[in-house]
């Protein structure tokens, strides 16, 4: 006899666990994991759906106290199906329970009230409403331009793009239906397919682009490497236009922050009712509704964030992943999957086609493409006739001998009066990313490292300095280890203090901020980013989120201060990261004709990474910091199990996590494996919420031997034999360090 572990239609919370059943000898061969089944439920013995999870030979009840399995739904939806089998690879690859990772695949049930579909309709030609739109910018009437414009190129619109991404105001939209240029009407039924394709593609794009579409039916993946503004995204429409030709469905991935409403628009051009967005701030019902409509083949193109992955499209031909190196793609949550990895997944699964696209590729996909398992695509040039930035690079040391005390270089100060003096914007980019209280030398720039591995140390408030990997301390140094100086800081200087320092120093800008303040309130973020595109302002000031894939025209000269912050955050990627902001920063300088500039101040001007940013040199940038992952088996060189435990008392905390390392340690070394295990230490934030956190590192050449150890201490764990009063989390290669 066989018994099946069941859970229980996911949508009610609080079954949030399997039941037993038996499986009576006519189900048993389609009763494997992952089938949908129907069992009774409760003392009524109301028929529940479920799937199958586990199967095993031996009942954990009385054989008589268990119910049998009712059927197995053998056509049950192929695609669900093949969802939980992709929900059982996510908790496999990444730990974590069956309800987290099935939630996480299939949506929650849940209702939206019957809304009617608005859309706003061109009343006039293109010519007139583009005119219009001219007089409207010049009164700086922006929402009313932006309407205006984006009418003249799609006299259809959707009124939830209008109000939404777009914010224009009820009452702007008024104005303009009673001035005669547009109306406002319920939605038609009849499905428009929008444009097609229009763009006539460079050779390069065409290229990519038809590589991509000869792999179409097979489970290949792709890497688009393109520089910034090459036509990544040309690329992506003309291949998604291809798949919807032959009656397929596509996935595009893009982080939330990069959905602006011109690549909504651009999307929705092209494919008009076809395509559906997916954002963070939809209600359950909302998520729900869209999901159905995408399993009944009412739209073809999914566009969203990381769960845009797991549309049930039941012909899903492509996906494409933008921005790949993105790392909101990684999941913060149980099961803690990587979009990119599941999506490589999920396409096999399918026979589905992937595209990565990206001007700063993540390390790990562009090793792949090296090594020939994924396809590798370039653009090397910016489209539109626009050229890449000239850089500079402003070694602060030197300032600070010159007794320059200020955080403009006299470099940076002299070509934001140039350009504010022209009538073009500037955007200031400090990059505070992945601060956390290193110190660092101001006279020549070093930070403290940890000998053992590489990181910097963490200043704790106790005056000691701490390394989060393996647990060294020490004193924090009188003078400077490399050069003597007393003058070891923090740096704390913020994007308000740099606003600040603008308005005094060029007392005529305009100038706007962006950061966690500014952005706090709904559409915050999108407001700031209207505002300088419509030159309400000379100078944007911000961190790390003004980098992210804008497009603004009148940029010509970006600015980045303090550019090797990120290279001193006591984390394995550090470099990388640095990389990344640097050469996405560089890339928003000069997007039209006008040459553009970029001005990097930095400690560290030697550095491959910033070197290899201001050149725009990716291959560079790879090959030396691949050395580095090579030589500490740090990913992709190597893969990383970062196992945390929480808990309200930190000596018992430890001490679990000490017998969990040693269990696991020596059911490993019977297999012979080599492991490199680090920990348990104290996390780098080793307090939450009166929680203690600490963390173990287990380093391996093969994930799958990580996944090994993840689940024999899962097991341990689950089964209450080690970790009791505590709670362990896994997180296999990890973005953020903890
Ligand atoms: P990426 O996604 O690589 O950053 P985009 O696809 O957004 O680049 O293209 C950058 C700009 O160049 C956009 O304004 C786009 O309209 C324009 N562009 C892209 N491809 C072409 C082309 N083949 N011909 C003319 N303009 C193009
Ligand atoms: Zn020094
Ligand atoms: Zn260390």
């Amino acid at each position: 006899m066989q018994y099946a572990d069941v859970i229980l239609d996911i949508s009610a919370p609080s079954l949030d666990r399997t039941f037993q059943y038996r499986i009576p000898p006519e189900w048993e061969k389609e009763a494997v994991i992952g089938a949908p089944v129907l069992v009774p439920f409760g003392r009524g013995n109301t028929e529940r759906k479920g799937y199958i999870v586990g199967l095993c030979e031996n009942p954990k009840l009385e054989e008589g106290r268990l119910k049998s399995i009712l059927g197995v739904c053998k056509r049950g939806l192929a695609i669900e199906d093949s969802l939980v089998e992709l929900a059982y690879w996510m908790k496999e690859h990444y730990g974590g329970t069956w309800n987290d990772a099935l939630r996480t695949v299939i949506p929650v049930k849940g209702s939206v009230g019957r809304r009617e579909e608005r859309e706003v309709v061109a009343k006039k030609d293109a010519a007139d409403l583009f005119a219009a739109g001219e007089s409207a910018e010049k009164k700086h009437h922006g929402a009313k331009a932006r309407l205006l414009y984006q009418l003249s190129e799609q006299p259809v619109i959707p009124y939830e793009v209008v109000a939404g991404k777009m914010h224009c105001a009820p009452a702007t939209v008024r104005s303009l239906e009673k001035a005669g240029y547009l109306e406002v009407r319920k939605k038609k039924k009849e499905q428009r397919a929008g444009e097609g394709h229009r763009l006539l593609l460079s050779p390069e794009q065409e290229a990519a682009a038809e590589k991509v579409i000869g792999a179409l039916g097979s489970a290949k993946t792709f890497l688009l490497f393109g520089v910034t503004g090459s036509g990544k995204t040309e690329v992506y429409l003309r291949v998604i236009s291809e798949v919807l030709a032959r009656g397929g469905q596509s996935i595009v991935l893009i982080p939330e922050i990069a959905l602006t409403y011109q690549t909504v628009m651009r999307f929705y051009r092209c494919f008009g009712d076809r395509v559906a967005f997916l954002h963070s701030r939809m209600s359950k019902g909302e998520r729900y509704e869209i999901s159905e409509r995408a399993k009944r083949g009412e739209i073809s193109v999914m566009i969203g964030p990381r769960s845009a992955l797991f549309t049930p499209f039941p012909n899903l031909s492509l996906i494409v992943v933008d921005e790949e190196h993105e790392s909101s793609y990684k999941s913060e949550s149980a099961p803690r999957y990587h979009a990119r990895r599941t999506a490589v997944k999920r396409a096999e699964m399918a026979g589905a086609t992937v595209l990565l696209g990206s001007a700063t590729p993540s390390l790990e996909s562009y090793q792949r493409a090296l090594l020939g398992e994924y396809g590798l695509l370039t653009l090397t040039k910016r489209a539109n006739k626009a050229t890449l930035p000239k850089a500079s690079i402003v070694d602060m040391r030197q300032e600070f001998a010159e007794k320059n005390r200020s955080v403009f270089s006299r470099c940076l100060r002299e070509k934001m009066q140039d350009r504010l003096d022209k009538g073009e914007q500037i955007m200031l980019f400090l990059n505070r990313r992945g601060y956390s209280g290193f110190l660092s030398c101001r006279s020549c720039g070093e930070a403290l490292y940890c000998p053992h591995c590489d990181v910097t140390l963490t200043a704790h408030k106790s005056g000691r300095l701490q390394c989060h990997y393996c647990g060294y301390q020490t004193d924090v140094p009188k003078r400077c280890p490399s050069c003597g100086s007393p003058y070891l800081a923090g740096f704390g200087t913020g994007t308000q203090k740099i606003e600040e320092l603008v308005k005094t120093e060029f007392p005529m800008a305009r100038v706007l901020r962006m950061d966690a303040d500014t952005t706090r309130t709904k559409d915050g973020y999108e407001r700031i980013l209207d505002a300088f595109a419509d030159h309400r302002a000379d100078v944007l000031v911000g961190t790390q989120m003004i980098v992210k894939g804008h497009d603004f025209g009148g940029v010509t000269l970006v600015g980045v201060l303090a550019a090797d912050l990120s290279l001193l955050a006591s984390d394995f990627r550090a470099a990388e990261r640095t990389f990344q902001l640097l050469a996405q920063a560089a890339g928003r300088a000069g997007r039209d004709a006008k040459q553009g500039e970029v001005v990097i101040q930095t400690y560290q001007p030697e550095h491959y990474a910033i070197l290899a940013a201001a050149k725009q040199d990716y291959p560079l940038f790879y090959q030396e910091e691949m050395e580095f992952r090579n030589a500490m088996h740090y990913p992709p060189a190597g893969h990383m199990l970062l196992v945390l435990g929480m808990a309200a008392s930190e000596a018992q905390l430890i001490a679990e996590m000490e017998k969990l390392q040693k269990d696991a340690g020596e059911y490993a070394e019977k297999k012979g494996q080599a492991y490199t295990w680090l920990g348990p230490v104290p996390a780098r934030m080793r307090k939450a919420n009166d929680i203690y956190r600490a963390v173990i590192y287990v380093k391996h050449k093969d994930y799958d031997a990580l996944v090994d150890v993840k689940n024999r201490m899962e097991q341990q764990y689950l089964s209450g034999e080690i970790g009791r009063n505590c709670r362990i989390q896994f997180d296999f290669d990890p973005i953020n360090m903890y």
